[in-house]
This record gives structure tokens, C-alpha cells and sequence, in this order.
């Protein structure tokens, strides 16, 4: 399964995301819109050859300032092997002109970690996604093996390495049709569990090897809404919210620093790199087709990459806002959504709004009094504590949101809290 904003944009410097091994997978997920093997990736892997790992990551590496960012992704990116990352290692390091701030992470169905997986991703710091649907009985509904058995007790077993390991993970939930009705017992489950970290993310039924084809999705936007809603009153607990959901923190990003973490709410798509394993490069996870690839790694230098004119047709699609949009009261916190969602083909000059626009305003209105009340004393307290102190960037509440702000200098300079609706209310 491919996911969108897997990189965020750290000081604008450029994230990469490679496929590891094209579209080989060990599971047959039913929902998956990128692997065609059905969970038979035979003995021959696509994986990224040796060469053309060397040339990317020397160029990458030279140009990178101050930050490099790396996300592996698949199919199944752990099926290339631990020698495979350890030859990673080794090119970052002997390619890094410092002072260089290298970062690794990796999405995995996490059927496959063992001990020793968990021990190299805590040496090299990788920070590892885990895709889990909920409890067994919902997960092992859609994401299957070959033969169709349920794959919740291995990804568990994985998962259960990731904590003995003490390894940074995040947890990786598809919204379908199956699991849309259970924010609370999952948001249950995963706070009994100890997961901090948890993403969301619609089921969207596309290939995207086809952005020109419109997404077909496997839930309703009022479902979706409904969703979030249930799952934010599980997470705000009263006013003591006790793990990070990337859709909530986006929201509180940017009623505290005027700007949203996932790249769906941002003002524009961030300028990432997308690989797939044979080194052809694209803008974006969602637009892996011919009309938008922008070169190939082995061919093209990166600087001819990044200045292919299809990237800036793909940077142009976002702020293209359809009508609707541009006087919605809650632009300022959606930014239009994701222009892969929005119906191309009704008009180009207008495009539809994105397919969720239900949900982020149902979800916008129902949690607005709450994250202000949040936001106000995330604030309240860091003002007190002060930017310096220790305990101010331990955990204001959540470790994400503290990292966020600690790093940014809107909330130390004494500026009132944003408030995304009032900016924008033009009824
Ligand atoms: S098209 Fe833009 S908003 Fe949508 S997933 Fe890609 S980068 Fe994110
Ligand atoms: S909520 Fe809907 S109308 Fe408002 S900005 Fe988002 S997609 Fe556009």
C-alpha cells in the first residue's frame, strides 16, 4: 500500500522516498492499489540495484545541506534483506559531507521483523511505520497473506521486537469499509498498547500508475467524517490526549505555527522525490505515471530531475483550487486536500473538491472548540516552562507536537494564537 506525505519537509531541504523492491510483497492486502504479485514475490526481487544505489545517494548526498532524509518504502522493502540496508548505511556515511543530519525511515507490513531488525533499526535510529488495521479481528479482515490467513499475530510479533528494542514506530491504520465503524475500539486497542504514534489514512482504491483514471474509494466522505470524529473524542480524553494521531496534530500544527505537517493541508505539495526501484524518479506517490516522470537516477542528474517542467505542472496542480475552496471557511486548515482526490475531469479551469471535503468539514467544525482549548494551553505552558527547558521539549503533552514547537519561533514571540477559521472567514 503506497501512502501519501511519508516524507515531511524538513527546512525545505528535499525528502526522498525509494521503492525498495518495486511492487514485491509478502502479503496480498485487498486493498492494495500498488502490488500486482498477490503476495508471491518469487525468488528473483526487484530490489534496487547496488550501482544505482551508489550514484543517487553520491549525488543526493553532496547536495544535501545540512539534512538527508530517506524513506524506504515497497511492496514490502524489508523482503530486499538486512545486507541490502547495511550497504545503505555504509554509502550514506562514506558519501555524507557534514555537518550532515541523516534521517531513515521505513513503511513495513511488519510481518517480517525479528530480533535483529529491531537491533539495526535502534543503531542506525530508523524510524519505522508498521501498517496495522486495529484489533485482529478487523485487521486480519483485509490485510492477508497469499492463501488469505489473517496477518495480525505476525505483525504483532514484529511490532512486540520494535518495543523489547526500544525502536521509534509509528502506527499505520487504512480506513476501509471493514474498520470505518471502529474509531473507538481502535483507538482502544492502540492506547492498551502503548502505540504513540498513529496515522489514518482513507482507503482509496486507485493505481498510481493511472492519476489520470478517478479514484475509486472504498468508503463515503460522511463515513470518513465520522470516523475522525469518533476517533478525536477517544484521543482528546477529556482534555489529556495520551498518544499523537498525525490528522489531530496536523490540526494543532497549524493553529500553533500557521502551518500544517501533512502534506494533504499544506499550502503546496512538498517538492519530494519519489523513486521507484529501477531508478525512474516522479513527484509524488500518488503520480507514478508516465505523464509525471520527471527522469531516471541512472540517466538524469538530479539537478536535470528536479528541474523537469513536469515537476512544476505537478507543483501547479495543488494551488488550483476549485471554486468552492477559495470561500470555504476552513481553507486556511484544509488548503483544498490532495489534488489526487479532486475530480480532474469535471472541468479543468474548476476542478471538484477533494473526495473527503465532507469529512475535513465535519471533523473541522466538531473539534475546533477543543484544539483551541489545547492549543491555548500548550502555549500557556511552554511560555511558563520556556524554550529551554528540558521539560518544555520532553512532552508538552504529546512528543510530537513538542518537537514541532519547540523548532519554530512563533510561539516564543509573544504572537497571539492563529486562529485558522477567524483568518479566513470570508462569509
Ligand atoms: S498530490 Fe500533494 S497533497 Fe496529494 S499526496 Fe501527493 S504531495 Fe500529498
Ligand atoms: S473543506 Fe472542502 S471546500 Fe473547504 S478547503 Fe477543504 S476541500 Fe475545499
Amino acid at each position: 500500500m503506497s501512502t501519501p506525505c511519508a516524507i515531511s519537509e524538513q527546512s525545505g531541504s528535499l525528502g526522498v522516498m525509494w521503492k525498495t523492491v518495486s511492487e514485491d510483497c509478502n502479503l496480498a492486502c485487498q486493498y492494495c492499489y500498488y502490488s500486482n504479485c498477490k503476495g508471491n514475490p518469487g525468488h528473483q526481487l526487484n530490489r534496487i540495484p547496488s550501482s544505482l544505489l551508489e550514484t543517487f545517494i553520491h549525488q543526493y548526498m553532496s547536495r544535501a545541506h545540512g539534512n538527508a532524509s530517506f524513506a524506504w518504502q515497497g511492496g514490502e522493502p524489508l523482503l530486499a534483506g538486512k545486507d541490502f540496508f547495511k550497504e545503505v548505511i555504509a554509502l550514506q556515511t562514506k558519501h555524507a559531507v557534514p555537518p550532515v543530519n541523516i534521517s531513515n525511515s521505513l513503511q513495513t507490513n511488519g510481518t517480517l521483523i525479528d530480533k535483529e531488525w529491531a537491533h539495526f533499526f535502534k543503531s542506525y535510529h530508523f524510524l519505522v511505520g508498521v501498517s496495522l488495521d486495529g484489533p485482529q479481528d478487523l485487521h486480519d479482515s483485509r490485510r492477508v497473506t497469499a492463501s488469505g490467513q489473517g496477518s495480525f499475530k505476525r505483525v504483532m510479533r514484529g511490532i512486540r521486537h520494535l518495543q523489547a528494542a526500544d525502536v521509534d514506530f509509528n502506527i499505520l491504520t487504512v480506513i476501509h469499509d471493514d474498520n470505518v465503524r471502529q474509531a473507538k475500539a481502535i483507538m482502544d486497542f492502540y492506547v492498551r498498547e502503548n502505540f504513540q504514534f498513529i496515522q489514518f489514512i482513507p482507503c482509496m482504491d486507485f493505481r498510481a500508475q493511472q492519476p489520470d483514471q478517478p479514484g475509486k474509494y472504498l468508503i463515503t466522505a460522511e463515513q470518513y467524517g465520522e470516523f475522525l470524529c469518533e476517533a478525536f473524542d477517544a484521543w482528546y480524553n477529556e482534555g489529556h490526549p495520551r498518544v499523537s494521531v498525525r490528522f489531530f496534530d496536523t490540526m494543532l500544527s497549524v493553529y500553533l505555527l500557521g502551518e500544517a505537517e501533512l502534506c494533504t493541508h499544506r499550502h503546496s505539495c512538498p517538492k519530494t522525490l519519489i523513486l521507484e526501484q529501477n531508478g525512474d524518479a516522479y513527484p509524488c506517490d500518488f503520480y507514478l505515471s508516465s505523464d509525471f516522470k520527471i527522469g531516471n537516477i541512472g540517466v538524469d542528474s538530479l539537478d536535470d530531475i528536479l528541474n523537469n517542467r513536469l515537476f512544476g505542472d505537478f507543483l501547479s496542480l495543488k494551488p488550483k483550487l476549485p471554486s468552492s475552496c477559495i470561500t470555504c471557511p476552513y481553507l486556511k486548515l484544509c488548503h483544498g486536500g490532495c489534488p489526487r482526490n479532486r475530480q480532474w475531469t469535471s472541468r479543468e479551469d474548476d476542478p471538484g473538491v477533494d473526495y473527503f471535503c465532507q469529512s475535513y468539514k465535519m471533523i473541522f467544525h466538531y473539534a475546533h472548540e477543543r484544539i483551541v482549548h489545547l492549543a491555548e494551553q500548550i502555549v500557556q505552558r511552554l511560555r511558563q516552562e520556556g524554550p529551554t527547558s528540558p521539560k518544555s521539549r520532553m512532552k508538552p503533552w504529546i512528543p510530537l507536537c513538542a518537537s514541532s514547537i519547540t523548532d519554530h519561533e512563533n510561539v516564543w514571540g509573544g504572537e497571539p494564537l492563529t486562529n485558522p477559521f477567524q483568518r479566513n472567514c470570508r462569509t
